[in-house]
């Protein structure tokens, strides 16, 4: 929990602050002093009486008691400090000093003990290793640029505090303004997910800030991140964020196909993109988000561009149509009459060009028509720079004005970042943030618009899924690959259609099963994981003469328990998969069987509940999505009822958490028929 002494302190101790502002203590100090923090300040440094005109104390016990210490002396004399001022009633606590868990063993346990004296005094550790903190209060930190405070400005919270630094570095460039920041660095008590907490618990519409950027390394709660991000984006949050690092998943070796696959992507990556969040790659990525997130919420995804040079114009265009946004057709009436009043040679059909004489009374003009008349358009963008023939000022000032007032948002790409730099400034004076290329600006208003816009549907129950049935079997299961009846009971039993098969051990049982299944059949060794491998599977078997030799043949394959008869089933084989990670949840895994699920990897990925608008996701989201829709005369599969299994696994590993691992590879598809030939399922009882 993040105390209110870490927000809002009446008084701050810097313990460390220092002369020498090349020194975390001494930056720190200034940028308290520079942001105008008008509570009591106070320095402990045994070495001077006053420091930057603070008054300097020897020791913690020789202050008045304080609300927030930060921490800029060595490691190993912080539990000390520390104890001496929770005794005396201090709960906030920032430590900016590195030298702990990311030390090793030693580094660790002091990590624990000063966690652990925050903990006690019911107070709140930041850090450690991490730059500070800034709120509107004070500005808490010793590293980067101090960007403007601004209520409505971006939230931001970042796992590395130099990653912090240089994104704000562009951010302010760019006009970007921000309210509260934390860089957690250690997290030895305060994660990104607390932090995340602390913004939903104290969310007040109007109030607070509704854009959250994060940047993050590791999520160790991902229920919690999960929660709280949801819960900010029901309250109207926008929320982006760069996940960088992988899990460890992928190392681990697995015995599956999907526990390979799984570990390739992230949980991370999925947890990301359950919740939300727009994704960005990198610092630049994100700060375009961000400048996207500051603005109004666009309803929907088409977009006018509105430009007086041609060429980036096009590029805008182009990106965004790639991308799957649409640059719609203006045309009609309003389009005309618009036209009438820009200069010969102007275009408004989309983008809108007005030329290089255009001039900030057609801008005007353009952004109304393009905000009131023109139905067909939810956002606009405007590229306007200068070959440096006249001053853009009055240009931007009417492009800042229109943002403010307009109903549809409208974005401002300044590429003359050099001959229009007076008029830049003025313009991020009035409180504008740009964008300085259409190309990356194209690309990142379709990730705001396809995450944002994206529907996110319902979980689905299925009353005819036997969970009684299903909870038995696992109940006298034991930990490990299911026999495989009774994987394939499961899957019945939760109305996944299973190939009718049976199980033959004994020569004399062969045609009686061969009788009833009915020739031709297929035959396949129960034993081994992977059966083709080892000669196992035998396709399309005519006759009886030919059974008997092929049962011969199985059963003396290694670890052979018996074959099991099938009939021949087609259509598009179909992979479906579950891998459980861990505080995660089930992966859900769907793709094409053979090799697209093992060659190319054309899978696509969900955690677990997932809904119908995710299974939807997630079968038009495969690379070889045509073949679905039947491609070279073979027969097509009906989407629907592909989303209909994957909401069934989702149920299944509901009902039945031990699954770690699931494979059904393949299912074949035929229409509206799905039918699995081959699973396994493992098992396991204590996670
Ligand atoms: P494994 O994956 O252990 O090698 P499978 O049971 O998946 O064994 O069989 C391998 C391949 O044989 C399948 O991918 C599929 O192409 C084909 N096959 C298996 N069972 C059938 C069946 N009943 N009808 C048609 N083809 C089948
Ligand atoms: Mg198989």
């Amino acid at each position: 929990m993040i105390v209110k002494e870490i927000i809002e302190p009446k008084s701050i101790v810097v313990v460390g602050g220092s002369n020498d502002t090349r020194k975390p203590g001494g930056k720190v100090l200034e940028n308290i002093l520079r942001g105008g923090f008008d509570g009591e300040l106070f320095v402990v440094n045994p070495k001077e009486s006053s420091v930057q005109g603070v008054k300097a104390f020897p020791s913690c016990g020789d202050i008045s008691p304080v609300e927030l210490a930060i921490f800029a002396i060595p490691a190993g004399m912080i539990p000390e400090a520390m104890e001496l001022l929770a005794s005396r009633g201090t709960r906030g606590f920032i430590v900016l000093s590195a030298g702990f868990s990311e030390m090793g063993e030693e580094g660790k346990k002091l990590e624990a003990k000063i966690a652990e004296i925050a903990r006690s005094a019911g107070g709140t550790l930041i850090g450690p290793n991490c730059i500070g903190v800034i709120t509107q209060k004070y500005k808490g930190v010793f590293a980067g640029p101090i960007p403007e405070y601004d209520p409505m400005g971006c939230d931001f919270v970042s796992a590395s505090g130099a990653t912090a630094v240089f994104i704000l570095e562009e951010a302010i460039v760019r006009g970007i303004k921000f309210s509260e920041i934390f860089s957690v660095g250690n997290s030895a008590q305060i994660g990104i997910e607390e932090v995340l907490e602390y913004w939903d618990e104290t969310y007040q519409e109007g109030k607070s800030s509704n854009v959250k950027l994060i940047y993050a390394e590791q999520i160790v709660n991902p229920q919690k991140f999960l929660k709280h991000t949801l819960s900010l984006k029901a309250k109207g949050c926008r929320i982006a964020g760069i996940k960088a690092g992988r899990t460890k998943a992928g190392q681990r070796a697995v015995s599956s196909h999907t526990g390979a696959m799984a570990g390739e992507d992230t949980a991370v990556d999925l947890l990301f993109r359950k919740a939300g969040i727009i994704r960005c790659e990198g610092r630049l990525d994100l700060v375009n988000v961000a400048g996207i997130l500051l603005g109004k919420k666009p309803n929907g995804k088409r977009v006018a561009v509105v430009t007086h040079a041609g060429g980036p114009g096009v590029m805008l265009t182009d990106t965004l149509e790639s991308e799957g946004i649409d640059v719609p057709r203006i045309e009609g009436k309003d389009a005309e009459e618009l036209l009438s009043h820009l200069n010969y040679g102007s275009s408004v059909s989309n983008p809108i060009d007005f030329l290089a004489t255009g001039t900030a009374e057609q801008l005007d003009l353009i952004l109304n028509y393009a905000d009131n008349k023109f139905d067909n358009i939810d956002s606009i963008a405007v590229i306007f720079g200068t070959p440096g023939l006249f001053d853009v000022t009055n240009v931007y000032e009417v492009l800042f004005s229109k943002q403010r007032s307009s109903r549809k948002p409208i974005f401002a790409i300044l590429p003359s970042i050099v001959q229009a730099k007076d008029a830049i400034e003025r313009y991020k004076s009035l409180g504008g943030n740009y964008f300085n290329d259409e190309v990356a600006f194209g690309k990142a208003l379709a990730k705001v618009l396809k995450t944002e816009l994206r529907e996110t549907g319902e979980t689905k129950s299925f009353e005819d899924i036997d969970v009684a049935k299903i909870r038995n079997i696992i109940q006298q299961s034991r930990d490990g690959f299911l026999p495989a009846m009774g994987t394939i009971a499961i899957l019945e039993s939760t109305g996944i259609p299973f190939v009718a098969t049976k199980l033959v051990k004994a020569n004399e049982e062969l045609i009686p099963a061969i009788k009833e299944i009915g020739l031709p059949v297929v035959m396949k060794v129960v034993g081994p994981v992977h059966k083709t491998e080892v000669g196992g599977v035998e396709v399309g078997i005519a006759s009886l003469s030919e059974a008997e030799a092929k049962f011969a043949e199985l059963m003396k394959i290694e670890r052979a328990e018996g074959v099991q008869i099938q009939p021949v089933a087609n259509g598009v084989e179909l992979f479906f998969g579950v891998k459980y990670e861990k505080d995660f949840g089930h992966i859900i895994v769907f793709g094409l069987g053979g090799i697209f699920v093992e060659l190319l990897k054309d899978v696509q990925m969900c955690l677990a509940p997932i809904t119908t608008a995710e299974a939807m996701e997630m079968v038009e989201g495969i690379r070889s999505k045509a073949i679905l829709e039947g491609f070279r005369g073979k027969p097509s599969v009906d989407k629907v009822s592909v989303c209909n299994i994957l909401l069934r696994i989702s149920n299944l590993v509901q009902i039945a958490p031990e699954i770690v691992e699931m494979d059904i590879n393949p299912a074949f598809g035929n229409g509206g028929k799905i039918l699995a030939v081959d699973a396994r399922i493992k098992i396991q009882t204590t996670k």
